[in-house]
């Protein structure tokens, strides 16, 4: 029988993998949870979708450090969710990810070792440059399997020049157009330019890459019935299809809050795993500090993307164990245009899932933002199918002879819009470059009582980057002593 406490009601707002794990740790620490979400299915972004029998994905592509004692493993681990159960490795021959360039082609191995090494082969003009990017990278690993890393996020990165921007460090160390272009990949997937990328979220997001890659065994659905099962098995609960309408206050501090259909429910802590312009949507005008509100208001968001899902005939096109980046450099090394391919296994015994995804700006489709999903319009569909036939078509000159392929799904910035509320569509929530990065990390200081961030707009997006916000709100909640005592 679960122990309820008084002055331990929690709600969750959104069941993304945020929300989720957010869940999981407090009720896990004995508060009594409930997990809302407006979609009449949970997880958000991490949860995939059938189309033709085949699981397609959506926010979970690959992830990195799952390996024993790493650390997004050692979370999975304080959240009791079995690796194995949902993930294998990548990269065992030898590559996680193939960037192809007009003129050059760059492996990213699985280790920092062999990432070195392939550095050193390709960019031997760039040895210097080379030498300080790999000290930090190992100065990152080391201290992220510290388990401070866990406990005390933030403060691990205290050197402040780990907050400028990549591109300047880039300057700095001289570095070549090549060598500049491989490392601006992983600013990509966070959804900020090398420029204006702190060099903190570019190694963390390499290093994580680098400790270790993993996929998805099954997929996304299969990951978010984990984390449910968990929440559940913990007596925490999740309502589906009634999202969050209002957060209720009572002097300043939050007391509740009302659903679409009207039911109340009491809470002591409300977790907004959600874009903070969206929770700006949930409380009255004088709820808030003017000041925060601005400020939330003001960030700008990391770009949308178009993204395709396609089946292909297994037996001309096998699996492929690792990712393919088709990239387009300019003179100075800036990635102008870049499209990410998947080949993999879905559950089909005959076909397998390519799916393409390259970035695509909200602008582009503003004439239909006031429609709703389904009922766009032939436009619409015109506009969209034209992109997804372009991008089959410059897909066969990797994969070869693509004639037999199917078009099976088309998603643009206003699916994801309307699917998880992200305004623009944005893929990574607001972005953390170097420019607003002070705005965005102030943003966790809600100021009401009993209300926080969690999910990727609280720290970092990434299936990573959102963990950790949730376990920063956990232990916001906590308390510092206790999170440390019971999160173990
Ligand atoms: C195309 C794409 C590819 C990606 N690929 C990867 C990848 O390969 N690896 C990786 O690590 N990351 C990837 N990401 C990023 C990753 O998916 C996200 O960072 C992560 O899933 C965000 O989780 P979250 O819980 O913060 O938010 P979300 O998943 O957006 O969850 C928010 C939830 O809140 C719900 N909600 C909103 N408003 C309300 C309300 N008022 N009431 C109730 N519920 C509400 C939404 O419906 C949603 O379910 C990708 C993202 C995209 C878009």
């Amino acid at each position: 029988m679960k122990n309820t406490l008084s002055g331990k009601n929690v709600v969750i707002v959104g069941s993304g993998v945020g929300g989720l794990s957010a869940g999981i740790l407090l009720a896990q620490s004995n508060y009594k949870v409930t997990v809302v979400e407006k979609n009449k299915l949970p997880g958000g972004l991490m949860r995939s979708y059938k189309r033709a029998g085949m699981d397609c994905p959506v926010g979970v592509h690959y992830v990195g450090a799952l390996g024993e004692n790493e650390p997004l493993a050692k979370m999975f681990q304080v959240l009791g969710i079995s690796v194995h159960e949902l993930f294998s490795p990548m990269g065992q021959e030898g590559i996680i990810d193939r960037y192809i360039f007009d003129d050059l082609t760059f492996d990213l191995p699985p280790s920092i070792d062999a990432l070195e090494k392939n550095l050193r082969n390709a960019f031997p003009e760039d040895s210097a440059a080379i030498d300080v990017i790999m000290i930090n990278l190992r100065d990152f690993s080391r201290r992220m399997i510290d388990p401070s890393f866990l406990f005390n996020q933030g403060d691990p990165f205290q050197n402040m020049d780990y907050y400028q921007p990549m591109g300047e460090l880039l300057d700095t160390l001289k570095a070549s157009a090549g060598f500049r272009a491989v490392l601006s990949v992983p600013c990509n997937l966070i959804g900020v330019q090398l420029d204006d990328c702190p060099v903190i979220f570019h190694h963390m997001v390499l290093a994580c890459y680098l400790f270790s890659s993993w996929r998805l065994k099954e997929g996304g659905s299969k990951m978010t019935d984990v984390f449910v099962r968990r929440l559940q098995e913990l007596g925490g609960s999740l309502i589906l299809d009634d999202g969050v309408k209002k957060i209720s206050l009572t002097e300043g501090k939050v007391s509740g809050v009302i659903l679409e259909s009207g039911t109340v429910i009491p809470a002591d802590f409300v977790v907004a795993a959600i874009h903070p312009k969206i929770l700006l949507q949930l409380l009255n005008e004088n709820d808030l500090r003017e000041t925060y509100r601005r400020r939330a208001k003001g960030l700008k968001e990391t770009e949308g993307v178009i993204a395709v899902q396609i089946s292909v005939n297994a037996a001309a096109h096998p699996e492929i164990n690792h990712n393919i980046y088709r990239l387009q450099k300019n003179e100075n090394g800036i990635i102008e245009d870049g499209v990410f391919y998947q080949l993999r296994s879905a559950n089909s015994p005959n076909s397998n899932l390519l799916s393409i995804i390259t970035k695509s700006s909200y602008s582009d489709w503003v004439p239909w933002e006031n429609t709703i999903s389904g009922r766009r319009g032939k436009d619409y569909e015109a506009k969209k199918m034209d992109i997804a036939v372009s991008l089959l078509q410059k897909a066969a000159d990797i994969f070869g002879n693509l004639k037999d392929a199917k078009i099976l799904d088309v998603y643009t910035p206003l699916t994801i819009r309307d699917y998880v509320s992200a305004p623009e569509g944005a893929c990574y929530g607001i972005m953390r470059s170097s420019r607003q990065l002070l705005r965005a990390i102030s943003l966790n200081n809600v100021p009401v009582g009993g209300l926080f961030l969690a999910g990727q707009n609280a720290l970092a997006p990434g299936v990573m980057g959102s963990i950790m916000g949730s376990f920063n709100a956990a232990r916001q909640i906590m308390g510092v002593d206790l999170f440390s005592q019971q999160i173990k």
